[in-house]
């Protein structure tokens, strides 16, 4: 799409607003919108002034004008206001020098990709997430006497899917049986079609959707793989059609890793896959089908792993997460086949084209932009380097003797730590300067003083029960 197609497509398809879409340092999307009459093709290298300092994350308020720039290959209609409108997403620039800002996250995918082909070890970084969500009902539609119950439903982890009632334990999955039963057990197989419908809708490719292994309301959605910053890009609109199609529901929908106790939380597995001139490169003939180069990827991953948490696990409640026993991984180990390593081969087909190295550590609440790179960033690390990943560890880990358990590197235990190892580990992201002394010491002061320092210091609900 060039600029003079998306002013074709807002004629044709009778548009009547341009919707401009760009992220904040976390990774949630903002907007405002023009009507689509105002938009011509210097808008398209103009941008759009805004005040940079409103944004979670970026400028300061004495430095606060910014511009976005729309880029027209993103253009997408929007499946939900009233009138046709037109969404672009957007990259932010300097208004004085014109320079794209360091802490745009879709700027540094940008040079996350440009850097990989700058490598010459290949031209493509294909991505496939598996983002694992909630559906809750949302509490602003219950009567105020069931708000309650609901809060003790809650605490219990028992989430009621029935407005009338007290708990209904009929037909519905207990902690970690969720994974899958028919209906009436599963009561979201038409929200999850309905999503993907408005999904495909978009061009977005959907492979699978099921109810995941949590309780009543734990659902996946699969999109296939893709180009690094087109995945990014599409993991925006993914979680904004979630939302909004359970909204139309009275529901919402949560990305927030671990919302309940003592059931499974929601993990956000990334596929990776280079390719170079349309072959892939990870598959060969050493371990598990893959190739020496495949070895290498997991080689940086693993020893970038605690960094890399940093921004793939970026929240507190990331790490009530990554604790044993509820399939997410904990130890910095590879496997074929075991889901309790932090890296699996997928074992699914024989094609060389499906090879590729499935990292089991990210969940959803990550900015997409900023997990994919610096995973990126950790395999061109591991290829250069020659990174020896170890031996592959084919034992359920969660049932290993303590011993050799210490053997084992494992994940950060808490966000501080993460941060505490990005600042330890960062040469491999900053090379190319795909990740920016300023983004890396922004997102460590924002992480910590935003949110690790709030939670800290509230009473936590928990400590009324102990005390
Ligand atoms: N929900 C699990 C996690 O937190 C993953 C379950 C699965 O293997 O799909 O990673
Ligand atoms: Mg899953
Ligand atoms: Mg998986």
């Amino acid at each position: 799409m060039t600029p003079q197609d998306v002013l074709k497509m807002i004629k044709e398809k009778n548009i009547k607003m341009v919707d401009m879409r760009f992220m904040d340092f976390p990774g949630l999307w903002q907007h405002f919108s023009i009507p689509a009459g105002e938009l011509d093709e210097g808008n398209f290298e103009d941008g759009y002034g805004f005040d940079g300092s409103s944004i979670r994350g970026w400028q300061p308020i004495h430095a606060s004008d910014m511009i976005v720039i729309p880029d027209p290959v993103t253009a997408r209609i929007d499946p939900f206001f009233q009138e046709p409108t037109l969404v672009l997403i957007c990259d932010i620039a300097d208004p004085v020098t014109r320079e794209a800002y360091s802490r745009d996250p879709r700027h540094i995918a940008k040079k996350a990709e440009a850097y990989l082909k700058s490598s010459g070890i290949g031209d493509t970084a294909y991505i496939g997430p598996e983002a694992e969500f909630f559906v809750f009902d949302d509490i602003r539609f219950e009567s105020k006497s069931n708000r309650a119950s609901y809060a003790i439903d809650s605490v219990e982890g028992i989430w009621n899917t029935n407005r009338d009632e007290g708990p209904n334990l009929g037909y519905k999955p207990r902690h970690k049986e969720g994974y899958f039963p028919v209906p009436p057990m599963d009561k979201f197989q038409d929200l999850r079609t309905e999503m993907v419908l408005v999904l495909q809708d978009l061009g977005i490719d959907i492979e699978a959707q099921h109810h995941e292994v949590a309780t009543a309301g734990q659902c996946e959605i699969d999109m296939r793989f893709k180009p690094l910053l087109q995945m990014a890009d599409q993991l925006m609109w993914f979680k904004y059609v979630l939302k909004n199609v359970a909204y139309r529901h009275n529901r919402t929908v949560t990305f927030m890793p671990k919302p309940l106790f003592e059931d499974n939380g929601s993990g956000m597995h990334t596929h990776i896959s280079i390719w170079k001139e349309g072959n892939p490169l990870f598959a060969g003939d050493k371990y598990a089908g893959l190739s020496q180069m495949g070895l290498y990827a997991i080689g940086g991953i693993l020893k970038h792993a605690r960094a890399i948490c940093a921004f793939s696990n970026p929240t507190t409640n990331s790490y009530k997460r990554l604790v044993p026993g509820f399939e997410a991984p904990v130890n910095l180990a590879y496997s074929s086949r075991n889901r309790s390593a932090a890296i699996r081969i997928p074992m699914y087909s024989a094609s060389p084209k499906a090879k590729r190295i499935e990292f089991r550590t990210p969940d959803p609440s990550c900015n997409g932009y900023l997990s994919f790179s610096a995973c990126l960033m950790a395999v061109i690390d591991g290829i250069e380097n020659k990174i020896d990943p170890g031996d592959p560890l084919d034992k359920d880990i969660y049932g290993l003797p303590p011993e050799e358990l210490a053997l084992i590197p494992s994940a950060p235990g808490s966000l501080d730590e993460a941060l505490q190892a990005l600042s330890d580990d960062s040469d491999f992201l900053r090379k190319g300067d795909v990740f920016t002394d300023d983004a890396i010491e922004m997102w460590i002061n924002y992480k910590t003083q935003k949110e690790i320092n709030p939670v800290k210091l509230r009473p936590h609900p928990h400590e009324f029960m102990l005390y």
